[in-house]
């Protein structure tokens, strides 16, 4: 059932503070076009009044899909002891100095384009200011020490009140934790696409691979699925320099698709986080049974 409340929310930009509608639990079968305003990141999301800026709340939110049997949970709690276990640190928040000099910066440099004549078209100006948007909040490494410390803790996560409610009134669902809410907008894509999410999860890993191993400086750093058509699986890539799209040719999910029996969870009726550490023990697996292949068929 879906929920929500009115809560006194503070602009991370201005301060101000103003009462504003927050989902804690969406269920897509009430209220269907909240998937396309999920999926465009405008749940959660509200534009400033006082200062202008537009900012999408780190709040827990549950989004239970029944067409899809998935339900997927971003838990903030979680996710901060998740963060102090590690002693990362949390990303800056926009209200830091450090965030909004990086923000005036990017919009003098936006300036200076569009005065060179190198920005032109509404396209140019988003493509321009996707290729500058910010850095994923975490580094590579950091991503995976949070991830790694998160898989240890799905058991904690699994004995909560909430996820034993959840998985007994929704049995035979797919269950899926995340640890960041742009997690949360990738998996709704892929399943909304049919897609298997494990499988997509090791496209990304081996296309990281092959990226660290090829593409020098260049290399991807982190990458999301956006979407799938005949020819091509597409994903939005950030490299040193910027964020940009970058493509896959269709056949290459049905290929990875092969080595299901690999893609194991620790247990399937329990929320599982399936995100790169899961997807580098699938690879490891695949290779010591390639190599094991190799051996049988050359003794
Ligand atoms: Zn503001």
């Amino acid at each position: 059932m879906t929920k929500l409340e009115y809560r006194l929310i503070a602009c991370p930009y201005c301060l101000d503070e103003v009462e504003r509608l927050v989902f804690q639990v969406i269920d897509l079968n009430e209220d269907e076009d909240l998937l396309e305003r999920l999926l465009q990141k405008k749940v959660n999301a509200y534009n400033c009044l006082n200062c202008g800026h537009e900012f999408v709340l780190a709040q827990s939110l549950t989004v239970i899909a029944p067409k899809l049997h998935l339900i997927v949970r971003y838990d903030c709690d979680f996710v901060q002891k998740m963060y102090s276990r590690t002693l990362l640190q949390l990303p800056l928040s926009p209200a830091a100095a450090d965030f909004r000099k990086r923000q005036e910066e990017l919009a003098v440099r936006e300036n200076e384009a569009i005065e060179n004549g190198e920005i032109q078209t509404p396209t140019d100006v988003a493509l321009s200011r996707l290729k500058q948007a910010l850095p994923p909040a975490l580094t590579d490494e950091d991503y995976r020490t949070l991830s790694e410390t998160a898989h240890a803790g799905m058991a904690e996560f699994n004995a909560t009140a909430t996820s034993k409610s959840l998985i007994q009134e929704y049995p035979g669902y797919v269950y899926r934790a995340v640890t960041e809410y742009n997690d949360l907008i990738e998996k709704l894509q892929i399943f909304r696409q049919n897609l298997d999410d494990r499988a997509l999860e090791l496209i990304k890993y081996v296309s990281k691979l092959s990226s660290a191993k090829n593409d020098g400086e260049q290399a991807i750093k982190r990458l999301y699925f956006v979407q799938a058509d005949a020819k091509h699986l597409v994903f939005l890539v950030y490299r040193v320099g910027g964020w940009d799209y970058y493509d896959l040719p269709a056949e290459t999910y049905d290929n990875t698709s092969l080595y299901k029996d690999f893609f194991t969870v620790d247990n399937e009726s329990e929320f599982v986080l399936i995100d790169e550490v899961a997807a580098a023990k699938w690879w490891k697996a695949i290779l010591q049974a390639s190599e094991i292949a190799d051996k049988e068929h050359n003794d």
